[in-house]
């Protein structure tokens, strides 16, 4: 042994930690020696057949597992590729691939309808660059593009600002009074404008975001200390303006939080979209005093692939923002120089297109080719930089796509980054993503789809796979109708998911099904779903059909009485945003 210092297990790992069908964790376990060889080949087999088993039947979350990338790609696993820094500028970290990154941010900007190359170059008068875009591909998934998105829309709002130190210059000038020249490196500094006294809401955003969205953006709203509506609202001791007309039809009460009747989050409806009445209403109530609305909107949300029809809601909050001054304000530097200001929009639109930016763009083409046909009633709701409010957007590039790690993209635009316009005095940041070291096989990898595609062929893919949504609704309906029992099955319009109630538990396993909790009609549901993504086969379909169609594989499931929860504790401290456990997609 050449134990030097590491420290002894106090329990066999093998017994404290989940059981994994198909892999024994003795061949895994590493020592100080590594694994023997033949135990090492052993550990591989497992390994891979384990993988395999569970690709093979892998229904239950939006990624996508057909991914060819080997044969053209399998190199670059012996490259260390790092797109450190900004997509725009090169940089001496020269064994990257920003030259392929940009390539796919102006493709993904076309397809969004930004203006496009990104440029901000400093020759190029402010008026015409100030709207070209500006993005990078995240090493996370979208789940980074949230957090970015979310922290630049609270600096944006909240009145923060890069400047150089204007003491620095102050400082120099002393020194040279002395007869010798001082020279004095600039130094940024991140400042905070002060709010006015007649208006002291004027600094604090204030978040909306419906009941469907995804776990991250919550996340991030407690990192950033982003207060939310209903944060501000229990706090202050506001009375909800909300009435009962104001929620959406089969609204289950439990949503709301009955001592202060606060909604805790934005109204959905029952197929998932944030209910644009109620939004309406609640932003108006703060804007009104004030608050700088930050509203994040979802474009396939996680549970029940809903589209929030953006361009709808944007419309009827932009005569709000224009009421209550808030479309453009100004931001003042110093609250003695009246001269010194900004202007900035005092509201913030972000789209967590997650799942819908990659594809719907192709739906909306297959529509107006007249290759999709969309359900009674139902428009395609408009979700991207032609909506002129929108501030930014992003998209996960392994869930619709398909990449065999995280990825997706951020994208805003130049004039919303902190750096205002054609004076010296005011600089970007130097360091302008979220990440240090960015992975630069990523955007290969996107670049490597996108190229071997047109949008004709992506328009196929896109309707294809709404046919075979179509198609599995169906299969669900019939199979209902077999068993004689409500499955609860649903579809949202155009959605790549079907959500059932929930098989047993090896069928869950075997599946890799996501499971969720829904109150529906005031009762607490216990809910899968499927989703279509470009592995699936009708064939697939069948076979899952198949087996739901066995005796016992759908339980009944008792009326889940809630629990009484017993609180001892009552702290004396703030309330800040409520954290939910159902509804978010995260088991
Ligand atoms: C999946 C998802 C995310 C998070 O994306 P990751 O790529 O997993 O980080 C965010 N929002 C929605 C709506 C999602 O479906």
């Amino acid at each position: 042994m050449n134990k030097i210092t590491s420290t002894s297990p106090t329990d066999d790992p093998e017994k404290v930690y989940p059981r994994v069908p198909g892999i024994d964790y003795k061949y895994f376990k590493l020592s100080p020696e590594g694994v023997p060889e033949a135990w090492r080949k052993i550990a591989l087999q497992q390994l891979h057949e384990y993988e395999l088993a569970q690709k093979q039947h892998f229904l239950g979350y939006q990624t996508n597992q057909k991914l060819n990338f080997d044969e053209e790609l399998h190199q670059y696993l012996n490259y260390h590729l790092n797109n450190v820094g900004d997509p725009f500028q090169s940089g001496n970290l020269t064994l990257n691939s920003k030259f392929i990154e940009r390539a796919v941010l102006d493709y993904f900007a076309s397809l969004w309808n930004a203006q496009w190359p990104h440029n901000n170059n400093k020759n190029t008068p402010y008026e015409e660059r100030k709207d070209s875009y500006w993005g990078y591909v995240l090493t996370m998934g979208a789940s980074e593009g949230n957090v970015y998105a979310l922290w630049n829309a609270r600096d944006y709002l909240s009145g923060k600002f890069l400047m150089t130190d204007a003491e620095v210059e102050h400082k120099a000038k002393e020194a040279s009074k002395c007869g010798r020249k001082v020279s004095i490196e600039p130094r940024t500094m991140y400042y905070q404008a002060i709010a006015p006294e007649c208006n002291p809401n004027k600094y604090t955003p204030v978040a909306f975001y419906s009941q469907d969205t995804h776990y991250s953006i919550i996340k991030f709203m407690r990192v950033l200390n982003i207060q939310t509506f209903y944060e501000i609202a229990v706090n202050n001791k506001l009375k909800c303006p909300l009435e009962k007309d104001d929620y959406p039809d089969d609204f289950s009460n439990e949503y709301i939080d009955e001592i202060s009747g606060w909604p805790l989050e934005v109204p959905s409806d029952k197929d998932g979209n944030i209910h644009i009445p109620a939004l309406v209403k609640l932003v108006d109530f703060f804007a009104e005093k004030g608050y700088p609305p930050l509203i994040s909107f979802n474009y396939g949300t996680t549970f029940k692939g809903a589209y929030d029809r953006v361009k709808d809601a944007v419309e009827k909050l932009v005569p709000v923002f224009k009421n209550r001054n808030l479309y453009e304000r100004k931001v003042h530097y110093d609250p003695n120089d009246k001269s010194k200001f900004d202007v900035r929009n005092g509201f913030w639109i972000h789209v967590d297109g997650a799942l819908g930016a990659g594809y719907m763009p192709f739906i909306e083409m297959a529509i107006k080719q007249n290759k999709i046909k969309l359900p009674d009633g139902y428009t395609f709701p408009e979700f991207d930089f032609r909506i002129k409010e929108l501030h930014s957007l992003v998209f996960s590039g392994h869930k619709w796509l398909g990449a065999p790690w995280p990825t997706g993209i951020f994208m805003s635009k130049v004039k919303y980054q902190l750096q205002p316009p054609d004076d010296p005095q005011y600089i970007g940041s130097p360091d302008t993503t979220f990440a240090g070291s960015r992975n630069g096989f990523s955007p290969i990898i996107l670049w490597n789809s996108l190229s071997k595609n047109s949008y004709d062929s992506l328009i196929e893919m896109a309707v294809n796979m709404e046919g075979l949504a179509e198609y599995a609704f169906q299969e669900f309906k019939k199979l209902e109708q077999k068993l004689g029992i409500d499955l609860w099955v649903e579809r949202s319009p155009l959605s790549l998911t079907i959500r059932f109630k929930k098989p047993d538990d090896h069928i869950v396993f075997k599946y890799s099904l996501s499971e969720e909790e829904l109150y529906v009609d005031g009762k607490r549901r216990k809910y899968c779903h499927m989703y279509i993504m470009g592995h699936v086969t009708e064939k697939l379909i069948d076979e899952f059909i198949l087996e739901l169609s066995k005796p016992y594989v759908i339980p009944d499931q008792e009326e889940q009485v809630e629990q009484v929860v017993k609180c001892d504790i009552k702290p004396n401290a703030t309330k800040l945003l409520h954290v939910p456990y159902i509804g978010r997609g995260f088991k």
